[in-house]
């Protein structure tokens, strides 16, 4: 972003909130004492500081009166000395955070409002991959802004997420019927990722050939280009640009990847191309629109192996770039190799058909540094919207909406051929390309901006107008008038309208065919299928969800209430930056507060999840050796308990994983760790760290940890998704990390939907800022940046909104706050269930940080218990089962968050304390060991244990179905 661009954003309500930014109201050292956002006795008292009300105290759980009975429960006379206790002094903050304070929601509202109101909502017939669309109010009202379907976790447990699974079934087949590919996975990132992806599974596919070329096409969309680039780069595969009419093959090449229709919008007939590629041993990637292959023959059918695309205009909001749910659709023999999560059919242990995700073994934390990919959150709440929009418009619905677009295109194309403008090659779907003279084409952007109009600059001789859903006759008679510069309009648009050849349609085969494609057209009835689906499943407005590493604590709705403002949902990633001021304001704003939360000297808010964070970070921190000449450091140190994603990562930015050991206290052992990183002293690249430690505790030794990393020249890259338990007490970048990431769906707040969205910024020290990543058609980024990792320049940019609310609700003194209440909830569960259920790891000084792992792996021997046993017991208590057997097989990682309170607290561990109970009368022999309350619980089970489904999902000789199928 330059200066000038701030600058300009600065109008002053902006100014407002920076003003407060500078003047923080020093606080006490115990929340006890801090009276700003917690006492209405003593802080009501002006009427400036009234408006509405605080926030804090809604969004913690705990009263003041809780927290002082639980500190109590401790032994600790207040939050500070449990802090104080907790928190090694060696790295903790002496300051408060320089944030603007707290404020209510009422008035961040007012202020965001404002901001908005500087994105100008133009008429957007850009393309690329971004169409306006109609989100059907039944499906924005029930599940978009629905907490119970929003606040939902990734459905590890089947027996309460069946309705977010039939939900993805049904994304899942609603792709593979348009590709014609046999199996769909249930989302991924973005278009560019999935191309991305597409890429490096069939590297993996074709690696015996040892071919390291990959053609692309050169009218793919040129930010999916820049992306599979900066993908391919590190792994030394070649990426190769071309035209697909000119190729010949005679450079051997693993795969190709295709548009279609093209981006120019150009239909191309890729039949005799695929069949030579397949002919030369590569395989074939079509990055296809899901909408026109209601109407153009499906990438299945001529071929292709693998179609990937974005299913936005499927009912989701543009968003300034995102969230969207991509596709990826592939033929059955490579169902193995699918990044991310698969749904597929099952049988409960009744036998009765169950859904479940499918094929896990193929995920990152078994296969670590094998995985395929490190795809993790992806994009469900999305797909599942995409899904419901196929459901509610059914195959004929769709269709309709399709030739209305591909009819009105074409009426716009014979209009213009009128107007004497040569036209690319028909027939059109959506899209058409403008010869034009450069001067003349600058004049009707000009001209178009002049009437808050977007029109493409395909290239200095050649615009590009694409329709969407939204599009009108009126739109078409706008169009046409501004082309025919200022000469008068020498037909009516009705007229050409008559005149329009029937609508293009090859496709004869069909598709939706599953009765869940008809059933919901009327909206009483979709009503109630959505309904239906979310009673099935758990969210956060049912219970408590204590997911270990994954921080699902309150969304407020005062957050998520923004996201559908017309002024964020409308914007096209690519619009003039003038156009979208009030995003450039919020996502300056929101760099500068996650820097100082951090520590960090920049931010880069693309990377659009955790898992792409860590990817794009250590992508830095090999620009920066190999911007030293030591581009040989590529050794990556990681923990045996790091996240799964850790490794997967390090393997996409081209290093070599070597594994350091874990000690007794489950802290990283710095004995093998210095080993380590002198024997590879002259590789090393980077160590991944996470901190506070995935297993919940506060390293004594990270200061050292990090020295002894820089000392060997390596950098720290530290997995911030423990981040809640630092903000506001310690800071990554002041205790020796160079790059982190921000699990901004963990710890600022945007909710979890179920396994996405999410966000994942990466921040970084000074000396890595040149490196942050770039953008094709938008500029940002460090001045040698690494390429794009993201379709979008700033990500899933209309959900950024959610953490800047939060941070602007909860203020410095807020934010630690919460950060203490998380560390007392997860000390006071840890010390009332561990009478009953060991803690596994402590720090030294006995305590935990924000999260706790209780030890079940005694119950075995004892009474033939599973940790799955229990977990599944605690669906019947009413509540979400923690993390399993992650980082350590056989336990419970239980993180609470500030926002559960200690009645919520209290009913979990009583919940746990009686399943003790159950267990004991086990031991005791006095009910059966393999028929009771544990092994029969919930009623219909269908989860299983994961190794058992692995195998009868995929017997030898029956079938799986990872689609609907009218059969099952
Ligand atoms: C959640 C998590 C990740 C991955 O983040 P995603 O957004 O799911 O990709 C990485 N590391 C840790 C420790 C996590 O908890």
């Amino acid at each position: 972003m330059s200066e000038s661009l701030i600058d300009a954003a600065n109008t002053h309500q902006a100014q407002a909130l920076v003003t407060r930014s500078i003047d923080p109201t020093p606080g006490g050292d115990s929340i006890l004492v801090a009276p700003s956002t917690q006492d209405p006795q003593t802080d009501r008292g002006t009427v400036q500081a009234w408006a509405g009300e605080d926030f804090v105290p809604r969004h913690l759980g705990p009263s003041l009166a809780d927290q002082a009975q639980m500190l109590e429960v401790l032994g600790f006379p207040s939050l500070a000395a449990l802090i104080a206790k907790t928190v090694p002094p060696a790295i903790r903050l002496s300051r408060e955070l320089q944030l603007p304070a707290g404020r209510s929601e009422y008035d961040v509202l007012q202020t965001l409002r404002a901001i908005a109101a500087q994105n100008q909502v133009f008429r957007s017939f850009l393309g690329m991959g971004y169409s306006p669309c109609i989100t059907p109010p039944v499906i924005q009202r029930n599940i978009l802004e629905n907490p119970g379907w929003y606040t939902q976790y990734t459905p590890y447990q089947p027996e309460i997420a069946q309705g977010r699974l039939e939900a993805l079934l049904n994304f899942q087949t609603m792709v593979s019927d348009l590709t014609g590919l046999a199996i769909a996975n249930a989302s991924l990132l973005d278009e560019g990722t999935a191309a991305a992806e597409a890429m490096t599974m069939c590297y993996g596919l074709q690696a015996k050939q040892g071919v390291k070329t990959f053609w692309v096409s050169d009218t793919c969309h040129p930010q999916t280009i820049a992306v599979v680039q900066t993908r391919a780069q590190p792994l030394g595969i070649e990426v190769v640009v071309g035209d697909h009419r000119s190729f010949n093959f005679d450079t051997p090449v693993f795969a190709v990847l295709l548009q279609y229709p093209a981006s120019d919008g150009a239909i191309y007939d890729y039949q005799l191309f695929i069949d030579q590629a397949h002919a030369r041993g590569a395989l074939a990637i079509v990055a296809a629109d899901l909408l026109s292959l209601t109407l153009l023959t499906p990438p299945g059918e001529f071929g292709a192996d693998v179609a990937i695309g974005n299913t936005q205009r499927f009912g989701i909001p543009m968003g300034y770039g995102g969230p969207h749910a991509a596709y990826f659709a592939t033929r059955e023999p490579y169902k193995r190799q699918i990044p991310g999560r698969l749904v597929g059919v099952s049988k409960d242990v009744h036998g009765h058909p169950a859904l479940r995700l499918a094929l896990q073994t193929r995920e990152q934390h078994i296969r670590r540094d094998k995985a395929t990919s490190n795809i993790c959150t992806a994009q469900v709440l999305l797909a599942v919207m995409a899904g419901m929009y196929a459901v509610y418009h059914g195959p004929a619905g769709l269709k309709q909406i399709a030739q209305r677009i591909q009819q009105l295109t074409q009426t716009l194309a014979l209009g213009l051929q009128r107007l004497g403008y040569q036209l690319g090659q028909p027939p059109y779907f959506d899209t058409v390309r403008i010869q034009v003279e450069v001067h003349r084409g600058w004049r009707l952007l000009e001209r178009a901006r002049s009437q808050r109009i977007n029109l493409r600059a395909i290239a200095p001789n050649s615009l590009g107008i694409s329709l969407n859903e939204t599009t009108t006759l009126q739109d078409l008679q706008d169009l046409l008038t501004l082309f025919a510069e200022e000469q008068p309009l020498p037909f009516t648009v009705s007229a050409l309208l008559a005149e329009t050849p029937a609508a293009y349609g090859p496709r004869t085969s069909p598709y939706l065919t599953h009765p869940v494609f008809h059933r919901y057209h009327s909206e009483t009835e979709l009503l109630r299928y959505i309904h239906r689906l979310q009673a099935k499943d758990l969210s956060l407005t049912t219970a408590m969800i204590p997911l270990g590493s994954c921080t699902m604590k309150l969304n407020a709705t005062a957050e998520m209430v923004p996201v559908t403002w017309p002024e964020f949902g409308q914007l096209h990633p690519f619009v003039p930056l003038e156009q979208a001021q009030g995003y450039q304001l919020l996502f300056q704003q929101l760099e500068t507060w996650l820097a100082e939360i951090t520590g960090f000297a920049g931010i880069s808010l693309q990377p659009n999840a955790g898992s792409q964070g860590e990817y794009t970070g250590l992508l830095v921190i090999r620009a920066y050796h190999q911007h030293r000449g030591e581009g040989h450091r590529t050794v990556c140190l990681i923990p045996q308990s790091a996240h799964g994603t850790n490794p997967a990562s390090a393997v996409m930015a081209g290093m070599q994983v070597v594994a350091i050991a874990c000690d007794a206290h489950g802290n990283i052992d710095i004995a093998d760790l210095r080993a380590k990183a002198k024997q590879h002293q002259q590789q090393l690249a980077a160590l991944m760290v996470t901190y506070p430690s995935t297993h919940g505790v506060f390293e004594e030794g990270i200061r050292e940890i990090c020295a002894l990393v820089h000392a060997c020249g390596g950098q720290v890259y530290l997995d911030g998704a423990n981040m809640n338990a630092q903000v506001g007490l310690c800071r990554p970048a002041d205790f020796g990390a160079d790059v982190c990431h921000l699990n901004l769906h963990k710890t600022f707040c945007i909710p979890h939907g179920g396994g996405g969205p999410g966000m994942g910024p990466i921040g970084v020290a000074a000396h890595l800022l040149p490196f942050l990543p770039g953008h094709p058609v938008v500029a940002t980024g460090g001045s040698q940046g690494v390429g794009a990792v993201a379709a979008a320049p700033w990500g899933s940019g209309s959900i950024l909104p959610i953490s800047w609310v939060y941070i602007a609700l909860m203020g410095a003194q807020g934010l630690t706050q919460a950060t203490e209440v998380a560390i007392l909830n997860a000390n006071y569960i840890a010390h009332r269930l561990a009478p009953y259920y060991p803690i596994l790891y402590q720090g030294q000084q006995g305590l935990v940080a924000h999260e706790c792992i209780l030890d079940l792996r005694q119950f075995k021997k004892t009474a033939e218990v599973e940790v799955d046993d229990i977990a599944k017991r605690l669906i019947d208590y009413g509540f979400h089962p923690p993390t399993v057997s992650w980082p350590v097989a056989g336990t419970m990682m239980v993180e609470p968050t500030e926002s559960e309170s200690k009645q919520e607290l209290d009913r979990f561990c009583e919940a746990m304390i009686a399943i003790r109970a159950e267990i004991q009368a086990i031991e005791r022999g006095e009910v059966d060991r393999h028929n009771n309350l544990l092994k029969n619980c919930p009623p219909h089970r269908g989860g299983l244990n994961d190794r058992r489904l692995e195998s009868s999902l995929f017997p030898r000789t029956g079938r799986v179905s990872l689609r609907l199928d009218t059969g099952t």
